[in-house]
């Protein structure tokens, strides 16, 4: 599948014949059996996220999915999820509206619309003028411009909730950025990245992610993704990786012992730390043994819901 500005059939989706979002989003037995009223429950799953965390550092993992401390976001990280959520907005313009004015137009209500929901995000701009902040979403806006030209594609779907359940019980969930597909059936799955930090440090975090986005298009959909597609807007630069089923298998395979190894640290409570380079990125140093802190009492394992992913892991 073409990384440039030529347009082949690869890049267009048939209109018609695109499966729905809903026929990807596996039914919720949980959710299906709760009481009228009730607040649906959630198998505890396995996103991209928790499963980096618990790779990185496992008493991440516990600090974040199981203890659920409160993080503080950046800036930055709000401004990728602006930024994701022009993208998403973007794509439901006809295709001609699809220009770097018009999505320029859209991060000010899309904002509006996102704080509204979460108003601690505002408190983070107390006493502050956004204008600066919106005019550095704009800089990543001009980068993606730089990287494609939305006017020429037709996702089948942005924002796309995706769920399976492997044949070893695991279930894997997360929401994929954007997902192509040709009239030829060719999957295309894109992540926009929008990250302060320096892009070596993410990249190997950000093809695990790629990689288990394609192992639940593979399983949903039989068909084994052609191309996995980094967009990175700080710096304009992308990455596209053709994944093959072998390594897919190999790679269920790790999704499924980084599960068990979560469930068997979850029984008894010993998420050990794991200091690292990343560790200057982690929110939960005052709980961290290697920094003098004291981690909580484990509160035990969360049924269900540990592994849930934030909008802000959705915009790293
Ligand atoms: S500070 Fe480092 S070792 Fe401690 S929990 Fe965070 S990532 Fe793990």
């Amino acid at each position: 599948m073409p990384d440039t500005e030529t347009v082949t059939t690869a890049d267009v989706l048939p209109p018609a014949e695109a499966a729905s979002n809903a026929a990807d989003v596996l039914p919720d037995p949980a959710a299906a059996s709760s009481a009228a009223g009730a607040a649906p429950r959630r198998r505890p799953a396995l996103s991209p996220s928790r499963a980096s965390d618990f790779k990185q550092c496992p008493l991440l993992y516990r600090f974040r999915a199981v203890d659920r401390l409160p993080e503080v976001p950046t800036k930055a990280q709000l401004r990728g999820t602006l930024v994701h959520s022009v993208l998403e907005r973007l794509f439901a313009l006809p295709a001609a509206d699809r220009l770097p004015p018009r999505a320029k137009e859209l991060l000010a209500p899309a904002w509006t619309e996102l704080s509204a929901d979460r108003p601690e995000w505002t408190e983070l701009f107390e006493g502050e003028d956004t204008a600066d902040w919106l005019a550095s979403a704009e800089k990543l806006i001009d980068s993606y411009f730089g990287l494609e030209d939305p006017r020429r594609l037709e996702p089948e779907a942005c924002e796309l909730h995706v769920e399976i359940e492997l044949g070893s019980g695991v279930l894997l969930r997360g929401y994929v950025d954007r997902v192509d597909v040709a009239p030829t059936g060719e999957i295309r799955v894109v992540d926009y990245k929008t990250g302060a930090a320096p892009r070596e440090i993410g990249e190997a975090k950000a093809m695990f992610q790629m990689k288990f986005y394609a192992v639940v298009l593979w399983r949903l959909r039989g068909v084994v993704p052609r191309q996995l597609k980094l967009m990175y807007l700080t710096d304009g630069q992308s990455l596209a990786y053709t994944p093959d089923e072998a390594e897919l298998l190999r790679f269920e395979r790790t999704l499924e012992a980084i599960w068990q190894a979560i469930l068997k640290a979850g029984r008894t409570g010993d998420f050990r730390p794991n200091p690292g380079k990343l560790c200057n990125w982690c929110d939960h140093q005052a709980h961290c043994p290697e920094f003098g802190g004291t981690p909580p009492p484990y509160p035990g394992w969360p049924e269900p819901g540990a592994g849930e992913e934030t909008p802000l892991d959705r915009a790293d």
